[in-house]
């Protein structure tokens, strides 16, 4: 007889179940007749048709989000500039304005500024630490806005409250990246977004190996539709990925309190360091938006610090080198601690002068804070500024 195989007809029985989501990369579903699928497509029974449609490791991390966000539904995608575009793309039409926050992540800047025009949807930026640069941007067709609460390099600190009034006043649409912040810092429905958006790649999945978005709604008829545009477009995320995802969100919690502890240590101790010109956190009294990010952020900080040292790109060159241990990469929210150069990475498509206008020089670093022995960490960093004075 000749032996072959099938595939077989479900798993080995068991009483029990296990603890740990099995990982289910299967594309398609098999249903057991064509009533059966009718139900399904009908609503009257939940199933799985084909993967890029949502599968269950997607749901099951998608989940999770939605408890920190409290929320009942939203939708876990490729990556977090898939949901960014789910949220633009997905809620706007030909002929809508969308206003952002003028030092949003690069690539959302980047959709505003080409691919949203070159759709017939007109874009601007406004500052939003001043609720008033962003009332006097508003136009009669303004269907969205798009803001960060904290801004990347420079940490400011968005009118977050200000500008949810005056959205809700115009009828405007308030999407929410809420990545840097977090849901442990900011719950953004309360402060009255009506969609909120991650890029789970950084602090929710956290070990810097898996690229994922996660967006929701409160609305179903807003969810609806940027699911429909994000599983029409194939924003589909990887099982693989989902299930890497919600295993690192199970220390998110842990991983946020220990993180922001070294970021404030590390905040206070450059604060000081002779080489450092400014050193930029949300809790310390010395930042610019000091009182907002105390109400905002109620008493959080974030693993975030900034800061810049004295001197020009030789001495940034010295420091990134001797600062041993440190990787020196462009992402944010790793298990390790990252530094990243705008100068030289995020913000260098800009002139100098339209990055001194933000404060980004040659010194400027951004360090995401990861969960190092905190002596050890500062060691390294002393290390790196004994480099660049000497430079
Ligand atoms: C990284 C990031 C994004 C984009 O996320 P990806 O997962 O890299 O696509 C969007 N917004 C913010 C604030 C980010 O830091």
């Amino acid at each position: 007889m000749k032996r072959t195989l099938m595939r077989p007809d479900g798993l080995p029985d068991s009483l029990s179940t296990p603890v740990v989501t099995p990982l289910m990369p299967s594309v398609v579903y098999a249903s057991t007749s064509p009533d059966e699928l009718d139900s399904q497509y009908e609503g009257r029974a939940q199933g799985y048709t084909y993967a890029r449609e949502g599968h269950p490791n997607a749901d099951v991390l998608a989940r999770q989000i939605n408890r920190l966000e409290g929320c009942d539904d939203g939708l876990v995608v490729g990556s977090g500039m898939a949901a960014v575009t789910a949220a633009l793309m997905g809620l706007t039409r030909a002929g809508d304005h969308v206003l952002g926050g003028d030092q949003l992540y690069g690539r959302s800047l980047r959709l505003m500024r080409e691919d949203l025009p070159r759709l017939g949807i007109e874009t601007s930026l406004a500052d939003p630490t001043n609720v008033d640069a962003f009332r006097a941007a508003v136009r009669p067709n303004t269907k969205l806005v798009l803001l960060e609460i904290v801004s990347n390099p420079t940490l400011r600190i968005a009118d977050i409250d200000g500008i949810a009034e005056l959205c809700r006043d115009k009828g405007i649409l308030l999407v929410l990246d809420n990545t840097f912040t977090t849901p442990k810092a900011v719950q953004a429905f309360d402060h009255g977004a009506d969609v909120v958006l991650h890029s789970v790649t950084k602090l929710l999945a956290g070990h810097a190996d898996v690229t994922l978005g996660w967006v929701g709604a409160k609305d179903p008829e807003i969810m609806q539709k940027m699911r429909i545009f994000a599983v029409t477009t194939g924003m589909t995320p990887s099982p693989f990925d989902c299930w890497l995802a919600e295993r690192g969100m199970y220390t998110f919690d842990l991983r946020f309190d220990r993180t922001q502890d070294t970021a404030r240590r590390l905040a206070d101790h450059l604060a000081t360091a002779p080489g450092v010109k400014r050193v930029l956190y949300p809790t310390r009294p010395d930042h610019p938006d000091a009182a907002r990010a105390q109400s905002v952020l109620q008493g959080q900080g974030c693993n975030i610090v900034s800061f810049e040292l004295d001197g020009g790109r030789a001495q940034a060159n010295a420091f990134a080198e001797a600062a041993k241990g440190i990787a020196f990469a462009p992402t944010l929210g790793d298990v390790g601690t990252t530094l990243s150069h705008a100068a030289s990475s995020s913000h260098r498509a800009l002139t100098p002068e339209q990055r001194a206008a933000l404060g980004i020089t040659e010194g400027f670093f951004r360090v995401s804070v990861g969960l190092e022995d905190p002596d050890a960490l500062i060691a390294c960093f002393d290390d790196g500024l004994a480099a660049a004075r000497k430079a």
